[in-house]
């Protein structure tokens, strides 16, 4: 599967010719979501590869060249694509259709104000990531609109079975605290008052061991009610606060590497939730 994924962007060239559209996208759940709505219409490449960070990718030479020859470029916004920068008059950055009144909260993690990991909150990609996309996707191929809309409303009602999902699961534990390697879930938590704490203090800041012992201490209390790692970033703190508390950590990809759909992805992390609620 991880293999599949890292050589899309090849594969996909090899058998561009019969798509209407090329669309290039940043990091893998908005592949994941493109694909799904274009679904065989449209050609979609994927530019963050598995494994690496997004808050310090930069694009190879050999991607340069996808970009540019693009019709459009998905990408979250808010900060996480810098590289993007020169394409800007055809990058549409989905994070930023937000209204900032969601995004402007109390964060003391975010990036410029802004935490920028809005793809992880199912009701901001149900109300507002997909309704963007594919509103592009039918401005620039409305040859293909009932196509686009009808796998569109497909993909919704997956996503409002995950949203009852999470609400079942996650509103008994409302006041709580879970601890994540970085403020990735922030969003996701947010929505069932369940507080983000982030091991990085910043993106790719060490924690300090202040911090770490805060951490520690607030787990020993018993109103965390989880340790999350995520694949892409440092394990040495959150292994310091499950050794130090006898807690388990588990792992939550904000990412979806392994996840073929959205929904995959969502399945896996409320999974896992539920694995470290029934522990
Ligand atoms: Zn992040």
């Amino acid at each position: 599967m991880r293999k599949l994924v890292v050589t899309t962007v090849s594969v996909v060239l090899l058998f561009s010719a019969g798509f209407a559209i090329h669309v290039v996208t940043t990091i893998h759940p908005y592949y994941l979501i493109v694909s799904e709505i274009s679904e065989g219409r449209a050609e979609v490449s994927l530019l963050v590869e598995p494994g690496i960070n997004p808050h310090t990718f930069s694009p190879k030479v050999s991607q340069i060249k996808v970009i540019a020859k693009a019709d459009i470029i998905i990408a979250n916004g808010l900060g996480l694509e810098p590289y993007l920068r020169p394409y800007s008059k055809k990058t549409l950055y989905v994070g930023e259709k937000i209204p900032k009144f969601f995004l402007n909260v109390e964060n003391h993690e975010a990036i410029e104000g802004v935490n920028p990991h809005v793809w992880l909150d199912p009701l901001f990609v149900k109300y507002y990531i997909v309704p963007t996309i594919v509103e592009a996707l039918n401005q620039l191929d409305p040859e293909n609109r009932d196509y686009y809309l009808e796998n569109a409303k497909r993909l919704i009602k997956k996503l409002d079975a995950i949203i009852r999902r999470a609400y079942a699961l996650l509103t008994p534990f409302a006041g709580t605290y879970v601890i994540v390697t970085h403020p990735s879930f922030y969003y996701f938590f947010r929505e069932y008052s369940i507080r983000v704490l982030s091991v990085e203090e910043g993106h790719g800041v060490r924690p300090s061991i202040a911090h770490l012992e805060e951490l520690i201490k607030l787990t020993k209390s018993g109103r965390v009610l989880g340790l999350f790692h995520e694949p892409q970033m440092d394990d040495r703190g959150i292994k310091t606060i499950a050794k130090e508390t006898k807690r388990t950590y588990t792992t939550i990809d904000p990412l979806g590497v392994e996840a073929k759909s959205i929904e995959e992805l969502f399945d896996e992390v409320l999974d896992a939730i539920e694995g470290i609620i029934h522990e």
